[in-house]
């Protein structure tokens, strides 16, 4: 038995001691009482459970300016600028970018990944690449793959096929694109099919949906009812949801109640939104993000991804979730206390819900012994000095480390001074 020592842990009261016992986590003790040889002193730090990013696509990150730029910036010449670049991928392609953006992930403490890939493509190259990166990358990241028909399912040859040809090659989760598709009830069907093909596999759900600046896309209620009346629940996504910051004020609150009786997650993806919309708008420019606090504030489960790594929707980007956690703060306006200990959880707990983790995540007894440790005093701190972790473990292993890097600061009057942007009077 080995021991994590002077944790302060994530959601709890104090410092404890913590055991692991192998890949597993053991009991957890008040500092001091553990008995075994250290694994690791976190020194009073934060520790927190892995951070989990619920939504990215790794098949088109690292390709931002192939074969041009998106130099209007919107959704819909993403989709093209990536409709060219698509034509040219092949195995070695994918593997490469979406293993090193792998790399960078682990590097800032996310575990769990979830990435769409793209299988409006007959030969499904991206797929296929994918579903053997996930192999390869099973003792550390635990990889979830969407199968994402980006250019639509009633819309695109052969769409239906596809979708049924992915789930029968291995993916975990089913996608859809209902505001691309051409008509509203081609929409809706793409959602009747997509559901129908989750159903039949035993998998989850996740959506691209209503990512458009249009007050009249309404898809979600329709996710929301179909994962309701068929038992889905929270194993129902829907993703960007953008739309909903058009939304009427009489049509939200009928939206709320709808949304929070059906369980599904909704997943807001801030850096990559405030660039791609309000693109049509004179101003004032719409901000177009999903409703995020009004559906916390209504008991929906909430999430914050990255969406895009260096690719035609946001050619930024590295991977590391307190960064898009501080965008969607002030994107979102939550800017409360507790509002910003909230974002800290959509990019941790909140967003192992929307991957159904369970009790595979999270520091108790008996779960695997994934964390992260954060040179932080609370989520707070780390959310605002932007903490990356000093030590990554996944399973047991300690696979990352990020020594503190202070900048020394000779100042008029004071003798030099490491400057970590702590505050003086919350260090004593
Ligand atoms: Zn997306």
């Amino acid at each position: 038995m080995k021991l994590l020592r002077n944790a302060r842990l994530y959601g709890r009261e104090g410092v404890h001691d913590v055991e692991i016992d192998g890949a597993r986590f053991g009991r957890v003790l008040p500092a001091g009482q553990g008995k075994g040889e250290t694994f690791l002193d976190a020194a009073d730090a934060l520790v927190s459970p892995p951070f989990v990013e619920p939504h990215v696509h790794l098949d088109t990150t690292l390709t931002a300016g192939e074969p041009r730029w998106n130099a209007s910036g919107s959704l819909w010449e993403g989709i093209a600028v990536w409709s060219e670049r698509k034509a040219t991928l092949t195995r070695d392609d994918v593997v490469s970018r979406a293993s090193e953006v792998l790399r960078w992930y682990a590097a800032n403490g996310v575990l769990h990944v979830r990435s769409h890939v793209d299988v409006t493509d007959p030969g499904l190259v991206a797929l296929d690449a994918m579903i053997e990166v996930r192999e390869q990358v099973r003792d550390v990241i635990d990889l979830q793959l969407v199968a994402f028909p980006q250019e639509g399912i009633v819309s695109f040859e052969n769409g239906p096929e596809l979708l049924e040809e992915a789930a029968r090659r291995g993916v975990d989760v089913i996608g859809a694109i209902p505001h691309f598709e051409d008509t509203r009830e081609d929409g809706v069907r793409s959602l009747e099919i997509a559901f129908d093909v989750a159903q039949r596999h035993g998998l989850l759900l996740d959506t691209h949906c209503d990512e458009i600046d249009d007050e009249q896309s309404r898809f979600v209620e329709v996710l929301a009812t179909l994962a309701r009346r068929g038992g889905l629940g929270s194993r129902a996504t829907a993703s960007h949801t953008t739309a909903m910051g058009s939304y009427n004020g009489a049509y939200s609150y009928k939206l709320q109640r709808v949304l929070a009786r059906s369980g599904i997650n909704l997943v807001c993806n801030p850096l990559a939104n405030l660039c791609l919309q309000g693109r049509f708008d004179d101003y004032p420019k719409r901000r177009g993000l999903t409703q995020v606090k009004e559906m916390l504030g209504a008991g929906v489960n909430v999430a914050f991804g990255h969406d895009d790594v260096m690719d035609p929707w946001f050619p930024l980007g590295t991977a590391f979730p307190l960064q898009v956690a501080l965008t969607g703060i002030a994107a979102a306006q939550l800017t409360g206390a507790a509002e910003i200990a909230e974002a800290y959880a959509m990019v941790t707990e909140r967003a192992a819900r929307v991957l159904s983790l369970g009790d595979r995540y999270g520091i108790e007894p008996g779960r695997p012994a994934s964390f992260v440790v954060l040179p932080a005093s609370s989520p707070f701190d780390a959310v605002r000095r932007q903490t990356r972790p000093s030590h990554v473990v996944a399973h047991g292993r300690l696979i990352a480390e990020t020594p503190p890097a202070p900048t020394r600061l000779s100042w008029p009057g004071r003798a030099p001074e490491d400057i970590d942007f702590v505050r003086e009077r919350d260090r004593a």
